[in-house]
């Protein structure tokens, strides 16, 4: 019986990262010339694409000329977040390590779906000690919308491992809530973002927990 979980990254397994969210003003500036502050949306649970989409719509670019720069600030992204983030301390939230020793033991596929671009996301990992967990993902490299990378992420598991049995995600937001259901995948919300189980559970969670020391609750047996 193959079980794979699917972890987004920010709110969910660490702490969110304050240069993350400066080197999108930065890249943008540099690629756009355009300046921005990316605190003013609603983040939580964007992709970096839907993020640098949201801010430069905001700033009255249009679509097309957004497309264009758009590799080149992806990688502006990545510069600068590889630059700012060595100054930046990413912790593991609450119950985190030992939720993925307990799931690596019984013998659960760890796996990613997250917004953050794919060498974000390594950084952001392996700082916090904990890259060495997860054998598969969905990144936003990948794709704009969330659901997408949840599906990219499916399939790459798919390839690497044959049928998976079971799978589930496991995210902080509305958005991974949302994005879980359209592919039909079960969702554990965990409450150490900016949302409570109840917020998690209203959006649809099939279940949710206050943080990952409450374990995943049987959510992978049924
Ligand atoms: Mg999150």
């Amino acid at each position: 019986m193959k079980k794979l979980v699917l972890f987004d990254i920010d709110g969910t397994l660490l702490t969110p990262s304050k240069s993350h969210k400066e080197s999108f003003n930065l890249a943008i500036m540099k690629v756009y010339g355009v300046r921005v502050d990316v605190s003013s949306l609603s983040l939580p649970g964007m992709t970096d694409r839907q993020i640098i989409f949201e801010a430069l719509r905001c700033a009255g670019k249009d679509d097309h000329t957004i497309l264009k720069g758009l590799k080149d600030c992806e990688y502006a992204l990545l510069e600068f977040f590889a630059k700012l983030s060595t100054f930046e301390k990413l912790k593991t939230l609450k119950g985190v390590r030992y939720s993925l020793e307990a799931l690596r033991r019984e013998g659960v596929i760890l796996g990613l779906a997250t917004g953050n671009l794919e060498g974000i996301a390594k950084i952001k990992l392996g700082r916090a000690k904990i890259g060495s967990f997860f054998r598969v993902g969905g990144f936003g490299s990948d794709h704009y919308d969330r659901a997408e990378i949840l599906r990219i992420a499916l399939e790459r598991a798919r390839n690497l491992f044959g049928r998976i049995n079971k799978a589930i995600v496991v995210g902080d937001t509305p958005r991974d809530v949302e994005s879980a259901k359209r592919v039909n995948l079960p969702i554990l919300g965990v409450a150490t973002g900016k949302y409570s189980t109840r917020e998690l559970l209203e959006a649809g969670a099939d279940c949710a927990v206050n943080n990952l020391k409450e374990g995943l609750p049987f959510l992978l047996d049924r």
